[in-house]
């Protein structure tokens, strides 16, 4: 029986436990611990002053950021979701607004639009790239869209020039959410300095992290100011301020601290060889998977790289007559770690089935504010809603520490189970 799949009682073909995914050292440390000698842990005043832009770490860390992303301004904050928001309020949207954004995405690419009073409207995605289908994006069009909320989803961008042209004939801004692929390339350009803005990540799970934290880029002064407005108390940075009037600008607090900023420095400097480790690993399981039947390896659009927060596969279940469920389990009990099934649907969340963001009366729904006819019925986003009860398989790269030989020890299992689904 040494063949057998071990979901039929035969041997596994991985029978080690992997450790998360980490690249802190001492490095991180000692940045941790220069800023702790200091004392000066944040040095931000919510008034026009020069303290306003925040402490020498948080400055040091934004251009460094902006050198290696090529872009004019980074703006860092304390997490993506807060970057999402204040790109949402920097490029004025407005209660009954909609914006165009995928629902195959974490949730707040599309809360970040609430928070404004705006009216997310889930366009379908590319079956391929898993990114915004351009031609749903332009049947989604209404008099009343101002966005796109474009996510370059597990890695890869989206088809920015096209999307850059649909937003150019209809003057819309476009914020790229690029949390899941700090590093891929655009043609000669970074995936997420495309757009009109950019947010990236820097929580525990993505590519390189501060612990939480995020980093907004944009090319345009004005947003710019902005974005700065927001992050630390616009409505209240008056006194001395050359742009007095601050009014429908609300501002937070979303400022990054000073040991996160110098962490966060340290981290940039290896993103290169995590994006190329994984880069290698990702081929090395295309490779492998490309020659079995029934499955879709990663499809690479011209001139991008994949960055694989997730290696995406799909597998082609009526060919292989078998329900995922079941590839996936006897996968599992091979020891292949960090396989999910579908990834998400969030216009079927109860907040958009309810249309209840805020209050009782299903603001921003409310036809005093929202006068459109936006639908959140399942079936808007057929080839999405496929995927994720179907057909999609995710493997977690940036979650668990592989090496070289786990990474062929998966493409093995997968053989195996290849080799034996009619037993399934
Ligand atoms: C992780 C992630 C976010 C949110 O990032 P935080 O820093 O945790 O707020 C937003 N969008 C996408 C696509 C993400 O993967």
């Amino acid at each position: 029986m040494h063949n057998a799949l071990a979901i039929k009682g035969g041997q596994k073909t991985i029978t080690k436990s992997f450790e998360r995914f980490n690249t802190y050292n001492h490095e991180e440390e000692l940045a941790a611990k220069s800023v702790i000698e200091t004392g000066i842990l944040s040095k931000y005043l919510g008034c026009w002053h020069e303290d306003f832009f925040g402490g020498p770490k948080v400055l040091a860390f934004e251009k460094a950021w902006s050198e290696y992303f090529n872009v004019k301004h980074s703006i860092a904050v304390n997490s993506a979701t807060s970057g999402l928001i204040a790109a949402i309020g920097a490029i004025g949207i407005c209660p009954g607004d909609e914006v165009i954004v995928s629902p195959w995405t974490m949730s707040a690419s599309a809360t970040a639009i609430l928070i404004y009073g705006g009216i997310p409207v889930f366009a379908d995605i590319d079956a391929k790239t898993f990114n915004l289908d351009c031609q749903s994006v332009e049947s989604n069009l209404s008099p009343r869209t101002k966005a796109i909320m474009v996510p370059n989803i597990f890695g890869q961008s989206a088809d920015l020039n096209r999307l850059k042209k649909i937003a150019e004939s209809y003057q819309l801004a476009i914020i790229e959410d690029a949390a899941q692929c700090p590093g891929a390339k655009y043609h000669n350009e970074f995936a997420g300095t495309v757009g009109d803005i950019g947010v990236f990540s820097l929580n525990y799970h993505k590519h390189i992290h501060t612990g939480e934290g995020g980093m907004i880029t944009t090319n345009d002064d004005k947003l710019a100011d902005r974005l700065r407005l927001i992050r630390n108390h616009a409505e209240a940075v008056v006194r001395d301020n050359p742009q007095k009037d601050l009014i429908n600008l609300v501002g937070f607090n979303f400022r990054m601290g000073e040991i996160e900023a110098a962490i966060g420095a340290v981290q940039l400097k290896k993103l290169d060889s995590v994006v190329n480790q994984i880069i290698r690993y990702a081929d090395i399981l295309t490779e492998g998977l490309s020659q079995l039947p029934g499955i879709q390896t990663p499809v690479i659009s011209d001139g991008c790289t994949h960055v694989y927060y997730v290696y995406p596969l799909v597998f082609d279940v009526e060919q292989l007559g078998i329900s995922r469920e079941h590839i996936v389990a006897a996968l599992t009990a091979e020891g292949v770690p960090g396989l999910a099934q579908g990834y998400e649907l969030i216009h079927l969340l109860p907040l958009y089935q309810q249309r209840i963001a805020f209050g009782k009366d299903h603001y921003p729904w409310h036809p005093a504010i929202y006068d459109g006819d936006v639908s959140y019925n399942k079936g808007i986003c057929p080839v999405a809603e496929a995927l994720h009860e179907n057909t999609f398989v995710g493997l977690l790269t940036t979650m668990y520490a592989f090496n070289e030989q786990d990474v062929h020890d998966i493409v093995a299992a997968f053989r195996k189970v290849w080799a034996n689904l009619a037993l399934l």
